[in-house]
């Protein structure tokens, strides 16, 4: 069984249909990038997985290991192991980052029936993987976000995919506003939770991040289709010529 598959999906925001019949099949232990111009409808079609609220889905369908993902409240989806990294993660001032951690996981580890991690093992395993992503320990202690550097907003969203250890993970732009050596440390924090039973879905404008996270296929969306896909150098090829030839495709 695929670990999601989304079918013929059209989706309205604000009465204006901004995905057209879109189909994407992710199996586990695949890295799939998506790619395309601004406005093609990326961040739309994980805020629609993730069940990011003010989106109308008026056709097709999306189903995760099986069960209509459509049908399930955002907190539901998550526990089940969807997990999308913002392109633009929330501040939530007031709130310390570790506590946060702490909340969110072993919230769902209750909605999965498991038990709750103690707060030594929990503390254990959030400085070991922060230390892993170069998170210092004061950062922790902040409100979730709050007076983040871009860098280390992403950084943290993957701390939070480390802990959660979802099976499906979407990076919405992960690349977006940070210099070479942040993007390293982020894309090798992302490559050792690369595992055969974890997909990743890796949204970027950009070709440069696919030097990082090594995709095992790579989509092409435009005006909100998937107008082609292809292997990892299918990247390469959009590099030297740009998406104005998908334009008229879509
Ligand atoms: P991408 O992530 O590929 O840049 P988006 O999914 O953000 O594309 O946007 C796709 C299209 O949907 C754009 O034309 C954008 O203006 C429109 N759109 C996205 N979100 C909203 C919204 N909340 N209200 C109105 N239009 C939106
Ligand atoms: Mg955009
Ligand atoms: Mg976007």
């Amino acid at each position: 069984m695929s670990l999601l598959e989304v079918k013929n999906l059209q989706v309205r925001v604000e009465e204006r249909e901004i995905l057209h019949g879109l189909s994407l099949t992710v199996n586990p232990g695949e890295v799939h990038a998506i790619m395309g111009p601004n406005g093609s409808g990326k961040s739309t079609l994980s805020h629609v997985i993730a069940g990011k609220p003010g989106y109308e889905v008026t056709g097709g369908e999306i189903l995760f290991k099986g069960e209509d993902l459509l049908e399930m409240a955002p907190d539901v989806r998550a526990a089940k192991g969807v997990f999308l990294a913002f392109q633009y993660p929330v501040e939530i001032p007031g709130v310390a980052t570790m506590n946060f951690l702490r909340t969110a996981l072993n919230a769902q580890r209750k909605a999965r029936g498991e038990s709750e991690f103690s707060t030594p093992d929990f503390l254990k395993k959030v400085r070991e993987v922060a230390a892993s992503l170069n998170i210092p320990q004061d950062m922790l202690r902040r409100g979730v976000n709050v007076g983040f550097s871009g860098g280390e907003k992403k950084r943290n969203e993957i701390l939070q995919m480390a802990l959660f250890q979802p099976s499906l993970c979407i990076l919405d732009e992960m690349d977006s506003g940070l210099d070479i050596d942040a993007l390293r440390v982020a894309a090798d924090g992302v490559n050792a939770l690369r595992s055969p039973d974890r997909a990743m879905v890796v949204i970027t404008h950009y070709q440069r991040l696919l030097n990082y996270i090594v995709p095992d296929f790579v989509h092409v969306m435009s005006k909100g289709r998937v107008v082609k896909s292809g292997g990892k150098e299918l990247a390469l090829e959009l590099e030297a010529s740009g998406y104005a030839q998908f334009e008229d495709a879509a």
